[in-house]
C-alpha cells in the first residue's frame, strides 16, 4: 500500500504527492503528530491551535470524500515502522519539507530507514525552493518555470486504506502554555481562497502604500502568511490566481488600474521572496542558529535573558511605538514586515541583544513563523549576514511616520491614552503626564551611534569583504547584478545618517 504523508501542506488542491498517490491506487492518508516537533524552541501554543484547525479541516475535505484522514500520534519514524510492520509499504508520497533542524534531521533518519527497507519515499517540491541546488544564477527562472506548471486538482475519487485514527491531543497534553494570543481579525482561520479574493479584488488596492502602517496594513497585506506557513494552499496557486486577476479587471479605470497593477507587482515580487528566503536556509542550514558572515561572532552581543530582553519582550521599553508593536504581536500573531524589521532592528541595536534568543521568542510569537524567512530576515535586520545593507531603524521616525497621530499607540500602550498627540511618540519629554507609563530603556541616538560604530569596524575590514563574496554568491540575490554588489559593497557611509531608516 501507499501512504501520502502530509506535512506542513495541509491542503488537497496542487498537492502533487496526493494526486499521484491516488493515482497508483488506493491510500492511507496521514498525519503525524509529533510530541517532540512541539517540545522545539520555536514553537508555540499559537501555532498549535492553527494545526488544530488546519487539520480538522483537512480532515473534514476527507470525510466529503467517503474517507478519512489517518492521524497518529508519535515520533514520525516508530509510527511509520509500525505501519510498515502491520501493513506492506510499498511507497510513501510526501512533499519535500524545507522547514527546521527537527524536521530535517527526522527526515534523515527516516531516508536512511526507506533506504534500508527498499519503500520508495517520493519526496516532491513544495514551492520555488529546489533540493541540492548547484548555484544560484539560474534560480530566478526556475522559480518562474516551477510557478506557471499546472496546478494539481484535487482528486475526483480517493480510495483509502482501513487504519485507526488516534484523536489530536490539547495543547494542555502537549504542556504549551496560553501566550497572550488572542486575535481580533483572524485571516488565518477564514479559508485560504476566500482572503486570496478578497485581497486581489478589494482589499490590495492600496497595498503598496499601505503595507507598512501598522493600522491599515492589518487589511492591506493579503494576510497570507499563516496559510502559507501551514501550506493549506500552495505558492503556485496563489501565483496562478494573481496572474489570472491582472487579466480580468474590466472595472478598472484611470488610477485604479494603475493602482492595482502595482498591488499585483509588488505581491508577486514578494511571493518570490519567500521561496528566494527559504532558499537561503535549504543552502546554508546553519543560517538557523550561526551568523552567516563569522567576521560577526565578535560583536559579543548580550546572549542571556538580561533585564533589558525582558522589557522588549514584555513590550515596556517606554518607546511607546515599539512597545505597541510586540504588545499587538503578542496579542494576535501578526505584524506587518517593517514593524517586524524595527523589532529586532531594535533588540539587535540599540539593545545590543543576540539575535539567537530573540528570535526564538519571536518565532513563538508569529503565527506565520517559517524558518528560512525568518532567520534569514532576522540575520539581516541584525546586520550579521555581510552581503545587505546595514538598516538601524529609529523607532520614533517609523512611528511618525506610520502612526502620526498615535491611534496605534493608543490601542496598545493604554497607559498613554490621555497623552497629547504632540508627545505620543516621545513621552519622556512631559514625566508629568508619563503616569505609569515606562522611561526609555536606553539612549536611543548614543546606542544606535555605538552599534552602527562597532558593526562598520568589522564590515569594512578587507578579511569581512572577501568572505561576503562567497557567501553572496552562495545565497545572495541575483536581482542585484555581481557589479552592482561588487560596487555597493565597497561604499563606505558617509553620514551616520544615511543609515538610518
Ligand atoms: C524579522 C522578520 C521576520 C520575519 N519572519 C517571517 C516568518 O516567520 N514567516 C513569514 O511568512 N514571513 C516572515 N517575515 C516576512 C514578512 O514580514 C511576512 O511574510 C509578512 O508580513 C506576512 O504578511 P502577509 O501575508 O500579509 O504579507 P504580504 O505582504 O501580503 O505578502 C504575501 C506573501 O509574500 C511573502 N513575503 C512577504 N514579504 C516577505 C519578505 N520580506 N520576505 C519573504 N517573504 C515575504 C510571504 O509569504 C507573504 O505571506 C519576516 C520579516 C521580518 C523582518
Amino acid at each position: 500500500m501507499n501512504i501520502v504523508w502530509f506535512k506542513r501542506d495541509l491542503r488537497m488542491l496542487d498537492h502533487a504527492p496526493l494526486s499521484d498517490g491516488c493515482a497508483s491506487g488506493k491510500i492511507l492518508p496521514l498525519y503525524i503528530l509529533e510530541p517532540s516537533l512541539w517540545k522545539q524552541p520555536d514553537v508555540s501554543y499559537r501555532h498549535f491551535l492553527y494545526l488544530q484547525h488546519y487539520v480538522s479541516r483537512l480532515d473534514d475535505m476527507f470525510i466529503k470524500k467517503g474517507s478519512k484522514l489517518v492521524i497518529k500520534v508519535g515520533e514520525a519514524l516508530p509510527v511509520l515502522k509500525s505501519l510498515a510492520n502491520r501493513h506492506n509499504i510499498k511507497k510513501i508520497f510526501s512533499h519535500y519539507e524545507t522547514w527546521n533542524k527537527f524536521s530535517k534531521d527526522r527526515d534523515a533518519a527516516i531516508r536512511k530507514w526507506t533506504d534500508e527497507n527498499s519503500i520508495d519515499w517520493l519526496e516532491y517540491q513544495q514551492n520555488g525552493v529546489v533540493k541540492n541546488l548547484d548555484s544560484r544564477d539560474r534560480w530566478s527562472t526556475l522559480w518562474h518555470n516551477y510557478m506557471r506548471k499546472r496546478i494539481y486538482a484535487v482528486p475526483g475519487k480517493i480510495f483509502c486504506i482501513p487504519e485507526d485514527s488516534d484523536n489530536l491531543p490539547s495543547s494542555q497534553d502537549l504542556q504549551l502554555k496560553f501566550d497572550g494570543f488572542e486575535p481580533n481579525t483572524n485571516f488565518g482561520k477564514i479559508e485560504p481562497s476566500i482572503v486570496l479574493k478578497s485581497f486581489l479584488s478589494e482589499r490590495g488596492e492600496n497595498y503598496q502604500r499601505e503595507m507598512s502602517g501598522p493600522l491599515l496594513s492589518v487589511e492591506s497585506c493579503s494576510r497570507l502568511s499563516t496559510h502559507i506557513a501551514f501550506g493549506t494552499i500552495s505558492i503556485r496557486t496563489i501565483f496562478q490566481r494573481t496572474q489570472e486577476q491582472t487579466k480580468k479587471r474590466p472595472d478598472l479605470v484611470g488610477d485604479k488600474i494603475k493602482k492595482w497593477q502595482a498591488s499585483y507587482n509588488s505581491f508577486q515580487k514578494r511571493l518570490r521572496w519567500h521561496c528566494h528566503f527559504i532558499q537561503k536556509l535549504e543552502d546554508l542550514k546553519s543560517i538557523e542558529w550561526k551568523n552567516i558572515h563569522p567576521i560577526y561572532d565578535k560583536l559579543e552581543r548580550e546572549t542571556a535573558h538580561s533585564k533589558n530582553f525582558e522589557r522588549w519582550k514584555r513590550g515596556e521599553t517606554g518607546f511607546p511605538f515599539v512597545d505597541a508593536c510586540m504588545r499587538s504581536l503578542i496579542s494576535t500573531g501578526w505584524i506587518n514586515f517593517r514593524m517586524r524589521a524595527m523589532l529586532v532592528s531594535f533588540a539587535s541595536y540599540n539593545l545590543w541583544l543576540d539575535w539567537r534568543p530573540t528570535s526564538l521568542y519571536l518565532a513563538r510569537l508569529f503565527s506565520d513563523y517559517e524558518p528560512g524567512i525568518h532567520y534569514s530576515q532576522v540575520q539581516m535586520q541584525s546586520g550579521t549576514t555581510g552581503i545587505n545593507t546595514i538598516r538601524i531603524y529609529n523607532p520614533i521616525k517609523q512611528g511618525l511616520e506610520h502612526d502620526p497621530q498615535g491611534k496605534f499607540i493608543k490601542t496598545w500602550v493604554p497607559e498613554l491614552k490621555h497623552m497629547p498627540v504632540a508627545n505620543v511618540h516621545t513621552p519622556w519629554k512631559t514625566p508629568e503626564l508619563l503616569g505609569k507609563y515606562y522611561s526609555p530603556i536606553v539612549d536611543e541616538k548614543l546606542s544606535r551611534e555605538i552599534a552602527s560604530t562597532r558593526i562598520y569596524l568589522l564590515k569594512n575590514l578587507k578579511t569581512a569583504r572577501s568572505q561576503s563574496e562567497a557567501i553572496w554568491k552562495k545565497i545572495g540575490s541575483r536581482r542585484t547584478s555581481e557589479n552592482d554588489y561588487l560596487k555597493s559593497r565597497n561604499r563606505r557611509p558617509k553620514l551616520q545618517k544615511e543609515f538610518e531608516f
